[in-house]
């Protein structure tokens, strides 16, 4: 049976979420003090909600990433360049044009630029980021016209949802 296309976004977008987590709550209890494993749950909770999901051309799920920047110290270690890094693994290939690309938050410059960079066909993004998002917001890195590649973009996919994460995470 075949599913709209709009449905079909919601979908990605619930597992995106999930993949996101919403907070402490989600890694786990932590245990008694000292534990090295318990402190890396903790840093990690400390890490902004945000999950991606990259699926294949035929709709396989390759790959999901979640912020990891304070869990890994890495500034660049944002959901969708690790997702990114993640599918082109799987694939064997830098290119991964045909691929879907879907993110509970829009996505900065970098995650922008690094999407272009891999031949994303679509995106799909949730929340709105008025202070650094590159898909609208504050730039439009991968609409604009001087680029030879640029996806197609779905935003504001549960976007209710999406926002409500990152609210709760903020709170
Ligand atoms: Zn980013």
């Amino acid at each position: 049976m075949m599913t709209g296309r709009r449905q079909q976004h919601e979908a990605w977008m619930r597992r995106a979420l999930e993949v996101s987590g919403t907070g402490p709550g989600d890694l786990g209890a932590v245990g008694p003090a000292g534990d090295a494993a318990d402190r890396a749950r903790e840093v990690a909770a400390e890490d902004v909600p945000v999950g991606a999901v990259i699926y294949g051309p035929d709709g396989t799920e390759l790959a999901t990433a979640r912020n990891e920047r304070e869990r890994t110290g890495d500034p660049t270690a944002h959901a969708e360049v690790l997702a990114l890094r993640r599918a082109a693994s799987v694939v064997g290939a830098w290119r991964l044009t045909g691929c879907t690309l879907v993110v509970t938050l829009e996505p900065c410059t970098m995650c922008a630029g690094a999407l272009v960079l891999a031949r994303i066909s679509t995106l799909v993004f949730g929340a709105w980021e008025p202070k650094t998002g590159a898909v609208g917001s504050l730039w439009d890195v991968v609409r604009d016209r001087r680029l030879n590649h640029r996806p197609e973009v779905y935003g504001g996919v549960l976007e209710a949802e999406c926002a409500a994460a990152l609210r709760a995470f903020f709170r």
